[in-house]
């Protein structure tokens, strides 16, 4: 018995390879069968005309206070989002600078990105992704480590090379953060247990109709869903069904364990 059995789609696993007609049995947040045929389910879903995917990974996004700010975040569901890197261009959540050291800097460093966010109640890392995960998240984070918060927690916005004792506050900062983080750059996103149809895999998927997925929204109106995405999951639940979003909470912290 599955929670989930998705029949009738085309699937592409994400590997590259061609489409394949099959069905994916879903139970526990994970993709447990593919290709069988009959079993009973909680919910079957027919994807008659639909294409299957993996959930879409945003490599590149500044959404570092958007699920504490709006946990349902609905506009990456419907993107078929289920999964985010945040932490780029040199800026992250955290580490954050103590209140009687360099605090105000940062939080004007961070008011543009972060859209005005005021509750900044964390200083380590580990603290930030505690938070964020007791408050819960639509999609999966994967945190980076922005060099500025290092270099801000260290020295301030002083426009000079920093001192010995402030790189080896920096060092003791990246300790922390390349503990979280894979030695490559290549690596550094490696989620090798999700985002390809396999068993086993963590079952963050898309449904979307591929006649009709395209972007709606413009510059002028940037709210406006795209059109075609149906279901998706993430981590084997519901977060987007008949293109509306589900106000759920099924995203986690990517962190390696
Ligand atoms: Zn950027």
């Amino acid at each position: 018995m599955f929670d989930f059995l998705i029949v009738n789609g085309r699937v592409v696993d994400g590997t590259g390879s061609p489409w394949f007609r099959g069905s994916i049995g879903i139970k526990t947040g994970k993709i447990r069968q593919i290709a069988i045929v009959k079993d009973e389910a909680s919910e079957i879903i027919d994807a008659e005309g639909l294409v299957v995917c993996p959930g879409f990974i945003d490599a590149h996004s500044h959404s570092d206070f958007v699920y504490l700010a709006n946990p349902s975040a609905s506009f990456k569901v419907q993107q078929g989002v289920t999964t985010e890197v945040v932490g780029n261009c040199g800026f992250s959540a955290a580490p954050v600078p103590s209140r009687k050291n360099f605090f105000k800097i940062f939080q004007g460093y961070i008011e543009q990105i972060s859209g005005g966010f005021q509750d900044i109640r964390w200083t380590t890392f580990r603290e930030f992704l505690n938070r964020q995960e007791r408050k819960g998240m639509a999609a999966n984070l994967r945190v980076l480590v922005g060099h500025g918060n290092l270099r801000i927690t260290s020295m301030g916005m002083d426009d000079r090379a920093p001192a010995e004792r402030e790189i080896s506050q920096m060092k003791r900062l990246l300790e922390e953060a390349i503990q979280r983080m894979t030695s490559l750059p290549a690596q550094r996103f490696r989620l090798l247990d999700r985002d390809l149809i396999r068993q086993g895999m963590a079952a963050d998927i898309v449904i979307f109709d591929p006649k009709r997925i395209r972007d709606r929204s413009t510059y002028v109106d940037p709210c406006v869903p795209p059109d075609g995405v149906k279901y998706v999951f993430v981590n084997g639940q519901l977060a987007l069904r008949e293109n509306v979003a589900l106000s759920t909470s099924h995203g986690r912290v990517l962190v390696r364990r």
